[in-house]
């Protein structure tokens, strides 16, 4: 068999690609003009373009690809998988043992309290799964009118109609005219952007306690859940202040109703434990995973359910009328649990918790003394830089916002290195196999970077 990139020129591709391909979060028009880049190839940490050159994927993809690319245990499982039961779904009593094992395999991975897991193909079905689950909860638990779900501006919880909804980013709530009634948006931990006036400290109670004045001025009685991300990857890296999450922790103890921790990219070890919550000690009644569940070698994601919504959702809840046809799929299940055996096997999370974490944090944070840096921020293997035009001024952002970071992917991209920008921040979540050798290529390629951008931007 051949993979179909061989069996292209490199501008048929470009040409075939501007004519029939809508790119997702892209401006098609723009893009088909410049011509889009085209990967062919990649192992480890390294993308091979059709030009032949290597790129070190700092991005993981998106944020996804936790082993690296190109495993071939997860290429063989999926193919065995394949052989013996390609599909078959998991609706009207029945199910197949990939999906039965995975499941059985995330209540041993997940903390205690969350024994069972709702199947499906990305973030975004986790998400809205989310939304429907919260809602069948409280009715079933004889709270009807406890529908409203709080979130963050800022935060980023999928693209379909609830996922962009529950997710805060303005630019995707103006197309489609969303958010869709029920969901209320609160401040962000974004000390850097939004809370520099105060100490981080100071700014991350005051930030928690947004949650509990919308609360209030909601009525619990109509709250059903939170929603959150431990560190907003989309949004940009944004870490909380240390008091950020045990002030939320303090104000979900004392009122009823959920939390819902999105795991889809802090999830499977990019913190350095299997879930963010773990890092910061939360107790989710919902768990939203994806992405690393396959290291996206086959879409797939779930909702992990705790069991206190087990009972509302589960003992007194009847028919859930909700499912996909792809919910525990066997081939993706397959290597889902392919992916969790090398994630286990080789110690990645120990890993980013103990060793190539706080080597590559010490030398990304080495880069905040750059002229360009407003700041360098890392936890695990998430990493962002904020660029600015003054760095004695370091919170004033650029006159043209966002102009300067899609400048500085390019130039990241010229240099062989995935860099995603968010406004003007450069974003790192590398692959977590990431050799320390590895590591210092991606810093020296980011000083080389960032060089560079300063000298066009002078
Ligand atoms: N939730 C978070 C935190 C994400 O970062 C993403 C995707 O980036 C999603 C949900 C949506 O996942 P998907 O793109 O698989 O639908």
């Amino acid at each position: 068999m051949t993979a179909v990139s061989n069996s292209y020129p490199t501008e048929a591709l470009r040409a075939a690609d501007a004519a029939h391909h809508i790119h997702p979060f892209s401006d098609t028009k723009s893009l088909n003009e410049e011509g889009s880049r085209i990967i062919t190839r990649a192992d480890g940490v390294w993308l091979t373009d059709s030009d032949g050159n290597r790129i070190l994927d700092g991005m993981a993809g998106l944020w996804c690809v936790q082993v690296g690319h190109g495993r071939q245990a997860i290429a063989d499982a999926v193919h065995a998988q394949m052989s013996e039961l390609s599909y078959y779904n998991t609706f009207f009593k029945t199910t197949h043992p990939p999906a039965v094992a995975l499941a059985e395999r995330l209540a041993k991975l997940a903390p205690p309290h969350l024994n069972r897991v709702f199947f499906c193909s990305s973030g975004s079905e986790a998400n809205d799964t989310v939304f429907r689950m919260v809602r069948h909860y409280w009715d079933q638990m004889g709270k009807p009118d406890k529908k409203v779900i709080i979130s963050r501006w800022n935060g980023y919880h999928g693209s379909t109609l609830a996922g962009t909804s529950l997710g805060g980013m303005k630019a995707m709530h103006t197309q489609g005219d969303l958010p869709v009634p029920g969901v209320h948006h609160i401040n962000q931990p974004y000390w850097f952007g939004e809370g520099y006036e105060m100490s981080p400290e100071e700014f991350g109670v005051m930030a928690a306690r947004d949650l509990e004045r919308a609360i209030d001025e909601i009525g619990e009685d109509k709250v059903a859940a939170f929603i959150a991300e431990p560190i907003q990857g989309a949004g940009g890296v944004i870490i909380p202040p240390e008091t950020y999450w045990p002030e939320v922790k303090r104000i979900l103890d004392e009122r009823d109703i959920l939390f819902v921790a999105d795991e889809v990219i802090c999830g499977f070890g990019r913190l350095g434990e299997w879930f963010g919550s773990q890092y910061y000690g939360l107790e989710p009644d919902l768990m939203a995973i994806a992405k690393g569940l396959t290291s996206g070698y086959l879409p797939m994601g779930g909702v992990l359910v705790s069991d206190k919504v087990s009972v509302g959702l589960i003992d007194k809840g009847g028919d859930f009328n909700h499912g996909y046809t792809y919910s525990g799929h066997p081939a993706c299940a397959a290597a889902a649990l392919a992916n969790l055996d090398i994630i286990e096997n080789e110690h990645l999370v120990e890993r980013v918790k103990n060793d190539i974490g706080p080597y590559l944090q010490e030398r990304w944070i080495g880069l905040g003394d750059h002229p360009l840096v407003g700041q360098a921020r890392m936890k695990g293997l998430m990493g962002a830089l904020e660029i600015v035009p003054d760095k004695k001024n370091p919170h004033k952002p650029f006159k043209d916002v966002g102009v300067p970071g899609l400048l500085c992917r390019d130039v990241s991209f010229e240099h062989g290195m995935v860099m995603r920008a968010v406004r003007d921040s450069m974003i790192i979540s590398p692959p977590l196999v990431l050799s320390h050798e590895e590591a210092d290529h991606l810093v020296a390629t980011a000083r080389k970077t960032l060089d560079d951008t300063h000298q066009i931007l002078k």
